[in-house]
C-alpha cells in the first residue's frame, strides 16, 4: 500500500490508537463532534481527490468538497448504494492496490455479493480496536474464552485459540450438536445471532453459564433478549454493524441506546422511512461516503446514563428493502408485523413474506400450544395493519437460514423502488 498525503488521520501507532480511542468515548460531546466532523472533511478531500470514482460523482452533483461546510450540506452528496458496490475496485484511489490490500465479503440475501476493501490502519481500527473498546466495556476481558457461532470463518489457529482463546461454531446444523460443542468449549463469552440462542435457550437446561452474551446480525425483539437472558442467565448485548463498515454501534451494559462509534462513523438517518447511511472516517483505502446499508433506525437525543459521550441509535427492525407495500402505495414497517406475531405462544418460528402485492404468508413452525385457532389468531395479529391484503399461514417444519447466517423474519419478494427509500 502506498502512504497517501494527509492519512492516517489517527495515530499508526497501535498504543496511541488505543489511548486515543478509550480517551474519545468520554470527551464532552461538542469535542468529539468537533474531531468527527474534522475527521469528515479530511475522508471527503482524500476521496474527491484520489478517487475517480468519487471525484466524477462530485462533479456530477456540481459540488466540491469545500461546499460541504456543515451537517446541513450532507445531504448535497449524493448517496452511494449497495448496487454500485459490485465494481469496489472503482473507488479505491489510485496509490492503493486492491490485491495488497484486506477484504471482506458480504453474501447478501438477495444474492448479490459485495465486497469491501480495507487499508491495513482501516483494518486495524475497524477490526480490531473499535471492537475491544467495546467488548471491554461490557466486562470482556482478555482471559475469557469466547465461542464465535457464525456461518464461515472456521480459521480455529493455534493464534486464536491459544491467544485469543477464542473458537468458531458452525450457525448451521442442528442445534443440539452446537449445545454439544458449546458444552465442551465452555465458553465464558458467546457471540452469535439472535435467534440461534433463542434456539439453545429451549434446550440449554443452564449447560452453559456465559458472563455475557453478544447478539447481531439480525433485529433483537425484546422478548427474544429476555428468553436468552433468562436461558443463560447472562446479560444480552446487541452490535449494530456491516461488512462493509465493521461495527457501527453496540450497546454498554446501560443500555439506554446502540453508542456510535461516532469518532469514526457518521452515521445519518434520512428520509421518512428512517434510512440508515454511513461514511466510514478511517478507511482511506476505498472510502465509503454516505453509503446506503439497507437498514433503518434513528437517532436517538440525550446521552447514555454510563457517561459515555458517543452518541444514541435505535436500529430499525430490519431492511428497508423489507418494508412492505400496500395496494394503495403506503408502505408498513415490519416492525409492527414481527412484534404482534412474536408474542403468541404457540409459535416456535415464524417468517413473513410479502410474494405478491395484495398476499403475505405467514410460514410457521408450530409449538406444541399450536391448534385450530392458530392461524386465525396470527391473521389477526397482522390484518389491522395490512389493510387490502390476504393472509396466508402454512405451518413448516423448519425455515432455512441464509447462508450467511442469518436468519429473517420477514421479507419481501416485490422488486424495490430506491427512490422510496
Ligand atoms: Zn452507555
Amino acid at each position: 500500500m502506498v502512504a497517501c498525503a494527509g492519512m492516517p488521520m489517527a495515530p499508526s501507532n497501535l498504543l496511541s490508537q488505543i489511548l486515543l480511542m478509550r480517551t474519545e468515548q468520554w470527551l464532552n460531546p461538542a469535542e468529539l463532534e468537533r474531531r468527527q466532523w474534522s475527521r469528515f472533511q479530511r475522508v471527503l478531500r482524500h476521496a474527491y481527490d484520489n478517487s475517480p470514482f468519487y471525484a466524477r460523482r462530485f462533479r456530477d452533483a456540481g459540488i466540491i468538497p469545500g461546499d460541504i461546510r456543515d451537517r446541513a450540506d450532507l445531504s448535497r452528496i449524493p448517496i452511494v448504494t449497495r448496487r454500485e458496490l459490485r465494481h469496489p475496485e472503482e473507488l479505491v484511489p489510485d496509490s492503493y492496490d486492491p490485491a495488497r490490500m484486506k477484504e471482506s465479503f458480504s453474501s447478501g440475501s438477495t444474492g448479490e455479493s459485495v465486497r469491501t476493501y480495507f487499508d491495513s490502519n482501516a483494518w486495524r481500527l475497524g477490526k480490531h480496536l473499535l471492537k475491544l473498546r467495546a467488548r471491554w466495556a461490557c466486562g470482556v476481558r482478555p482471559w475469557d474464552r469466547a465461542a464465535l457461532i457464525q456461518a464461515g470463518d472456521f480459521s480455529n489457529s493455534e493464534f486464536r485459540r491459544r491467544i485469543l482463546r477464542q473458537q468458531s461454531f458452525s450457525v448451521h446444523g442442528p442445534v443440539k450438536e452446537s449445545l454439544l460443542e458449546l458444552r465442551e468449549f465452555a465458553p465464558t463469552v458467546l457471540y452469535g445471532f439472535p435467534t440461534h440462542f433463542s434456539e439453545l435457550a429451549e434446550i440449554c437446561n443452564q449447560d452453559i453459564t456465559p458472563k455475557c452474551i453478544f447478539t447481531s446480525g439480525e433485529m433483537l425483539e425484546d422478548g427474544t433478549r429476555r428468553k436468552i437472558g433468562n436461558a443463560f442467565g447472562a446479560p444480552v448485548y446487541d452490535i449494530y454493524g456491516s461488512t462493509e463498515l465493521k461495527e457501527i454501534a453496540w450497546e454498554c451494559p446501560r443500555r439506554d441506546g446502540y453508542h456510535i462509534n461516532s469518532d469514526w462513523v457518521l452515521v445519518e438517518s434520512v428520509g421518512e422511512h428512517d434510512t440508515i447511511v454511513v461514511t466510514s472516517l478511517y478507511n482511506y483505502g476505498m472510502p465509503l461516503i454516505r453509503y446506503e446499508l439497507g437498514d433503518t433506525g434513528k437517532l436517538l437525543d440525550g446521552l447514555c446514563r454510563c457517561g459515555r459521550s458517543l452518541p444514541l441509535m435505535a436500529p430499525g427492525v430490519g431492511r428497508s428493502v423489507d418494508y412492505f407495500q400496500l395496494p394503495d402505495g403506503s408502505r408498513v414497517s415490519p416492525y409492527t408485523l414481527v412484534n404482534n406475531v412474536e408474542v403468541l405462544p404457540e409459535i416456535r418460528q415464524f417468517q413473513i413474506l410479502q410474494d405478491t402485492p395484495d398476499r403475505v404468508v405467514v410460514l410457521v413452525v408450530p409449538g406444541p400450544d399450536y391448534g385450530d385457532g392458530s392461524a386465525e389468531r396470527i391473521r389477526g395479529a397482522i390484518s389491522d395493519d395490512l389493510p387490502g391484503i390476504t393472509i396466508d399461514t402454512r405451518c413448516v417444519d423448519e425455515i432455512a437460514r441464509e447462508p450467511s447466517g442469518k436468519f429473517r423474519k420477514v421479507l419481501s419478494d416485490l422488486p424495490r423502488d430506491e427512490s422510496k427509500t
